[in-house]
This record gives C-alpha cells, structure tokens and sequence, in this order.
C-alpha cells in the first residue's frame, strides 16, 4: 500500500491521523484534496458509519482508504451523544462549541461524570473489499465542570483524565497521539496490517 485517502474532512482528525501515520512511508491524501463529497453518515452504529465513510472515498477516488467513525459516550446520558457527537446541537452548522455547551448543560447536577471516547477504523483496499480491516479503541475518563485547555478539539476541553490531572485539551499532542481512542485503534489496526508502531 503505498497511497491512502483518509475518508474525513474533520481538520482535527486529520492532523492527528496525518502524524501518526508519517512514519510508515504511506502517502496520505485527503478526501478534500481529491475534491469527494462527505458520506451519508445514517446508521445506528459506528462501525456502519465507517464502514459507508471508507467505501465512499474508495469507490470514488480508486485508491484504498480509512476512515473513522467516533465519538463520546456519557455514562449518566445512556452513551449519548454516542454516534450523534459531531451533531448533538444541531449540524447546520456542526458546532464544538454548542456541542460543549449543550454537554454542560444536560451534565448540570450529574454526580456519575464517567465517559469515554470510542473510535472505530475502517479501512479498505478497495470499494468491494470484502475483508475491510476494522480496529478499535477507547479511551476513559470524566466531563468536567468547565472548558480548560486549547489543544485538541471537539469535546477534548471538557475530557477530564484523572491520571494526567489535565483534560485532553491540555495534552500536548505527542501525549494525545500515544493515548487517545483514536491512537489505539491505529495501533490495533497497524498491527492487523503488521505495519507495527505508528
Ligand atoms: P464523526 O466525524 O462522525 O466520527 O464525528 C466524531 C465527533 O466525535 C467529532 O466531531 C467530535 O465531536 C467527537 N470526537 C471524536 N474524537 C474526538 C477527539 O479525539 N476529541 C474530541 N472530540 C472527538
């Protein structure tokens, strides 16, 4: 494999991808640079999501790709926003900042502030594949009661990890990409293709 289209357009998880993945001598497009549409993202789970995200870019850009699915899933909120996080205040426009406030708001009074990130990775090598590569990964910690922090991105400044004393938004981004939902899942998945560390 010597090219990869990352099915995103999210800028943070492109970054984040875009360094992990440096290493391995892999060519690393984007979708926004071949000029594809996002996918339709209508399924209930994360995996499905993933799974119509990589088939999207492959089919259209004839090159294997890997795309993502995640989000954050709030124990005393049922797992919501689960697969709806990129959504939760509304997609027109998707907002970090109404998503963070909305979170604030529906956690007011909360005594249980357990979460965690999920991230799934789908990749294909081509748009029929029919063994696609899927890895997993998740990451645990607590909402907090503010925003700290300007790293990161997302729901990362209200991601409090008790071990670190600093929410994911104060993670510098060395210490993110060794951690995080989304460097597990690379890492599971690097070891499936046996590419080994990212
Ligand atoms: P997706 O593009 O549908 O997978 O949306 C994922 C959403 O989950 C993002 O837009 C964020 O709201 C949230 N999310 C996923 N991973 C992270 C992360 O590493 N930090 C902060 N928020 C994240």
């Amino acid at each position: 494999m010597k090219k990869l289209v990352i099915a995103s357009n999210n800028p943070g998880k492109l970054r984040e991808f875009q360094r992990m993945l440096a290493p391995l001598g892999i060519e690393v497009l984007t979708q926004a640079q071949l000029g594809i549409k996002e996918a339709e993202e209508p399924h209930c789970t994360f995996v499905e999501n993933a799974l119509a995200k990589a088939r999207h870019v492959s089919a259209a850009s004839g090159l294997p790709a890997l795309a993502d699915d995640s989000g954050i899933c709030v124990a005393a909120l049922g797992g919501a926003p689960g697969v709806q996080s990129a959504r939760y205040a509304g997609d027109d426009p998707k907002s970090d900042t109404r998503n963070n406030e909305k979170l604030l708001y529906a956690m007011q009074g909360a005594a249980d502030r357990r979460a965690h990130y999920y991230c799934v990775l789908v990749l294909v090598h081509r748009a029929d594949d029919p063994q696609p590569v899927i890895a997993e990964g998740e990451w645990h910690g607590e909402i907090g009661f503010e925003e700290r922090g300007s790293g990161g991105f997302g729901y990362d400044p209200l991601f409090r990890l008790p071990d670190f004393g600093k929410t994911a938004a104060e993670l510098s981004h060395d210490e993110k990409a060794q951690v995080s939902h989304r460097a597990k899942a690379l890492k599971v998945l690097l070891d499936k293709l046996r590419l080994g560390d990212a």
